[in-house]
């Protein structure tokens, strides 16, 4: 059966993964949200006390680490550690900063790739990711940069982690978001960037319906579906 990958890269906050999980269920896709993925090698990372700075030390724990996507009945990704479910836990702040740092290590980008290739060659996806279009998926029949700017996306973030209980001050999210940018773009293994061949999808001025039509239309141009 011939597969569809859509590949959605783009920096942090700015609506990917409920902009992609909204048009994988339009399409009947598999959405599979990359960065939960990196959040669980963070989360390992920390749970075992290692320098997320020190590649050697965090490639000769990863044999040791086994990260498993599944979906619940609505379709909602989880993620497990070793068998257990940290779909929860991952999406504290400081998770996202041990995620962030270790993404920057070439092993763990090794040690992921496959795991993701794979998912793209058993099933339609939308995948979203800081490097899918570059690097992981590089003949994506549809790939999208969606962003927004760096104020919007800390007042998105905020709301989100009001929601979740887990509340924190604008001035802390945009920082952290500054710097993850920061860190995203600069680092030296598959930095985020916009590929060649990526349709620019921008959402500061757009509302959640506007930005998902936007994107099941460029979707539905690009595959004719
Ligand atoms: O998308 P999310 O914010 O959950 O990603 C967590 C971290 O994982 C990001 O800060 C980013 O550095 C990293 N990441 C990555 N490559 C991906 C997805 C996420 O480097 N494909």
């Amino acid at each position: 059966m011939q597969t569809i990958r859509v590949a959605i890269d783009g920096p942090s906050g700015a609506g990917k993964s409920t902009l992609a999980r909204a048009a994988a269920a339009d399409l009947g896709f598999l959405y599979v949200d990359t960065g939960a993925i990196y959040r669980t090698v963070g989360l390992f990372v920390q749970e075992n006390g290692l320098d997320a700075g020190d590649a050697a030390a965090v490639a000769a724990a990863l044999p040791g680490l086994r990260p498993e996507l599944c979906y619940d009945g609505e379709g909602r990704q989880r993620m497990l550690l070793n068998g257990r479910d940290v779909s929860e836990e991952i999406r504290l702040p400081e998770i996202s900063r041990y995620a962030s740092a270790v993404s920057a290590l070439p092993p763990v980008r090794a040690y992921l790739l496959d795991t993701q290739r794979e998912l793209a060659r058993k099933h339609s996806v939308i995948m979203d990711g800081r490097d899918i279009g570059t690097v992981v998926l590089p003949d994506a029949e549809v790939k999208i940069f969606l962003t927004a700017s760096a104020q919007v996306r800390a007042e998105r973030r905020c709301r989100e982690l009001e929601e979740r209980g887990t509340p924190q001050p604008f001035p802390e999210v945009l920082r952290d978001i500054e710097s993850r940018d920061y860190r995203d773009t600069h680092r030296a293994a598959a930095p985020l960037r916009q590929a060649e061949d990526a349709v620019l999808l921008d959402t500061s001025a757009l509302s959640f319906q506007e930005s998902r039509e936007t994107l099941l239309r460029i979707i539905r141009e690009r595959t004719g579906l």
